[in-house]
């Protein structure tokens, strides 16, 4: 990733250089060409660092997902299922019964289930 922002910079470099040499030029056709490829040279290498950016984050997050080791979610299959909270059960909770509920990281499905 780093060899495209490099490679990217290089070009706007050369367009620059470019327009330096464009000064002894009368061409405006030529000098617009160039301010034209500046600009879209400048456009790629932000959209660039966005993806870098947004690859990183997504890596980040398939590190976390692959790694997980919790109960299985029913609903995307990940093992990001969790517990995020046990009490007992409202009218059986007497009795030992616990209601749980559950949480997918990542996807957020939440779900109750009873434990006896
Ligand atoms: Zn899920």
């Amino acid at each position: 990733m780093a060899d495209i922002i490099r490679t990217v910079s290089t070009a706007i470099s050369l367009a620059t250089r470019l327009r330096e040499i464009g000064k002894s030029i009368e061409d405006a056709e030529f000098k617009n060409v160039l301010a034209e490829l500046s600009l879209e040279l400048a456009d790629a290498k932000l959209k660039i660092a966005d993806l870098i950016s947004e690859n990183t984050a997504l890596k980040g997050k398939l590190e976390e997902v692959t790694s997980a080791t919790g109960e299985r979610c029913p609903k995307c299959s990940n093992r990001t299922f969790q517990i995020i909270a046990t009490r007992p059960h409202r009218t059986l909770g007497r009795l030992g019964t616990k209601e749980r509920d559950y949480e997918c990281s990542s996807c957020h499905f939440k779900e109750s289930k009873l434990i006896n």
